[in-house]
């Protein structure tokens, strides 16, 4: 019997208690590193931004980290926060941990709004670039493709994710053209104390998070949050990919970081437990596969047909797509090793079974 998320929770620690900062406020979390919280409209209703004072090229100011989705709303709680958090110092630059629209969407904005540059992965930048472009945004026809060769048949939810062409160009109109590139190791001074980027995979292409090594503190993005587990997905860009591997690999890389280690996550709250919260990971996604095995034991399974092992709740379309490919990607795990082998049926639904 698996511990419930509340008993899991009960492992980790937040020294903030339940105090979040104030819509348009800031609230410091370690010395020069500001909490930033802002709304989003979906299910995941909300995303945690960060502040860090700086000074770069001979100028006092203030790193961003992340920048929420392109819409009124997030620009207006932006302009608060100028008005109000910023000790009247300028943005001197923009980091983003990845290319989902909740972190980059802004980017440009920001970008332009304080003349400065975006620092990014050069994976995730080249990505977000190209699913910004109206013509080649992500999701639509191709989407509809991938999911129905995975089991989804229903005609009505195929119709609506063909439909779906601009979402990410909704999300993250532009994207600036030029960057400073972030990777794997790379060392940022940021207000005289030393940043390490750590690549990560099977979330987003090539995701950073940013160990704060004098100050114990990691901006880790969405590869470690303290409530709900990291979406890992197999997309329809890459259709054989193995994300569970490359997620479960990407989290040994923080193993190494202190215990003490205070993680700002880019939704929920700040927490101590690092190495508890990596082990529930581990944890959670070995329970899983191993009800992906059982049923693929019992009879040839898609895509959608684990999707009820995994999901035992009812979906709305959003929350299906990010099961679809969750469950994809515990298939492949598996593929992966051999264990299970897929073959291809008359419709075209691919089907794994124990090899
Ligand atoms: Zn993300």
């Amino acid at each position: 019997m698996s511990l419930s998320r509340e008993q899991l929770e009960a492992q980790l620690h937040y020294p903030l208690g339940d105090t979040l900062p104030a819509s348009g406020r800031s609230l410091e979390v370690a010395p020069g590193v500001r909490w930033i919280r802002m709304g989003l409209p979906f299910a995941l209703d909300h995303i945690n931004l960060w502040l860090l004072r700086d000074e770069l090229d001979g100028r006092q100011g203030w790193t961003v980290v992340d920048c929420c989705i392109a819409h009124d709303e997030a620009r207006a709680q932006w302009e608060a926060i100028f008005a109000s958090e910023l000790q009247g110092l300028p943005v001197l630059r923009v980091i983003v941990t990845h290319m989902h629209p909740d972190h980059i969407g802004l980017a440009d904005w920001l970008c332009q709004r304080w003349n400065c540059r975006l620092w990014v992965s050069a994976t995730d930048f080249a990505m977000a670039r190209l699913g910004s472009q109206s013509t080649t945004g992500f999701g639509g026809e191709a989407a509809a493709d991938f999911f129905a060769a995975n089991g989804l048949t229903d005609p009505e939810s195929l119709a609506r994710i063909r439909g779906r062409d601009s979402y990410y160009p909704s999300l993250v109109p532009s994207v600036p053209n030029e960057y400073h590139r972030l990777y794997d190791g790379l060392r940022v001074p940021i207000g005289g104390r030393r940043w390490r980027c750590i690549s990560g995979y099977g979330h987003a292409p090539e995701h950073m998070a940013l160990h704060g090594e004098d100050l114990g503190v990691l901006i880790s993005g969405d590869m470690v949050l303290p409530r709900i587990s990291t979406n890992v997905s197999v997309y329809d860009q890459e259709p054989e990919a193995d994300s569970l591997t490359l997620f479960l690999d990407s989290l040994e890389k923080y193993l190494p970081l202190p215990a003490g280690t205070l993680v700002l996550p880019s939704h929920g709250k700040p927490f101590t437990g690092l190495h508890e919260r990596i082990q529930q990971l581990k944890d959670h996604h070995r329970d899983r596969l191993a009800e992906v095995m059982q049923a693929c034991s019992e009879k040839p399974c898609s895509g959608a047909d684990v999707l009820p092992v995994l999901f035992p709740r009812a979906l709305d379309l959003h929350q299906t797509t990010f099961a679809m490919g969750e469950a994809v990607a515990h298939l492949h795990w598996w593929w992966m090793t051999g264990d299970l082998r897929r073959e291809r049926d008359a419709q075209g639904v691919w089907r794994f079974s124990a090899a």
